[in-house]
């Protein structure tokens, strides 16, 4: 009985160690190339590949004119009411009577005003003629807030996701909050159609000491049909690592010139109701 003792501690002793030689290797490799982990981690710890939500077609969308109520951003003509995000400066992106595109070498547009809870409407167009995969296909975002945190914001993807032909983590397709909720169906419709987001957003609240008060909280369809139902969101967009907050007050929405090669992305009719 002893013998026996002693011969399974030996054993469990060896493994352990064998185990720890080999568990720091397993960490350094990705896509069998060995690279230094950086200490944030690395982009791919974060993306989640399914479930990969059901296609759905949406049916007949009403592009609406704005309520009597609503803040025009955008109707036709000019960007009077954007700013860019690098100096603020007057928007540089392309503006095409009643719709205008990104202009990647100008980077960000944000918001002149500053908002906290909100309903915003929003249309947005992925090219005919899109080339490339994945996130480096038609990508750009809304930025629900723009803030001066690590992240910059929380981001509501923009990326062509029609038909589930598009591969990427679900959980960085169309309709997600980027790296955070993935979207309950997909409606997007094809490159070269107008899409429509409609969100309702509350904002996070703070603590005098700049803790977390209140989470956010968005509620987001695309082209009609649901795809975010009051989800709690957990931090800024960060590309790689934790989603956490710091703390800020009202703020701009930003639109996202994103650094792929794809043709740009186009945006009109944006409206918004302050709740
Ligand atoms: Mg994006």
């Amino acid at each position: 009985m002893l013998k026996r003792s002693i011969f399974s501690f030996l054993t469990l002793f060896i493994c352990s160690l064998t185990y720890a030689q080999v568990a720091p290797q397993s960490n350094t490799t990705t896509n069998n190339n060995v690279r230094e982990r950086s200490p944030r981690g690395n982009p791919e710890d974060t993306e989640v590949w399914e479930p990969i939500p059901n296609v759905v077609v949406p049916g007949e969308i009403n592009f609406n004119d704005p309520p009597s109520d609503a803040i025009i951003l955008f109707d036709k003509d000019n960007l009077d009411k954007w700013v860019s995000l690098r100096d603020e400066s007057p928007a540089k992106w392309v503006v095409t009577g009643d719709y205008f595109t990104v202009n990647k070498a100008t980077g960000d547009i944000k918001t002149k005003e500053e908002f906290t809870n909100y309903q915003l409407h929003i249309e947005f167009k992925i090219p005919e003629e899109i080339a490339h995969n994945g996130q480096s296909r038609g990508n750009s975002g809304v930025f629900l807030a723009a803030t001066n945190g690590n992240a910059g914001g929380y981001e509501l993807q923009v990326l062509d996701g029609y038909n589930n032909d598009n591969k990427t983590y679900v959980n960085g397709m169309v309709g997600s909050i980027y790296k955070e909720s993935i979207p309950l169906v997909n409606p997007a419709k094809k490159p070269g159609e107008w899409n429509v987001y409609d969100v309702i957003w509350t904002a996070p609240s703070f603590n005098a000491d700049g803790t977390v008060k209140t989470k956010a909280r968005a509620t987001v369809f695309l082209n009609g049909v649901l795809i975010q139902n009051n989800v709690e969101v957990q931090g800024e967009t960060a590309y790689i690592g934790k989603h956490e907050y710091v703390a800020h007050g009202p703020a701009p929405i930003k639109l996202q010139s994103h650094g792929d090669p794809s043709i740009p992305v186009s945006y009109r009719n944006i409206w918004l109701r302050k709740l």
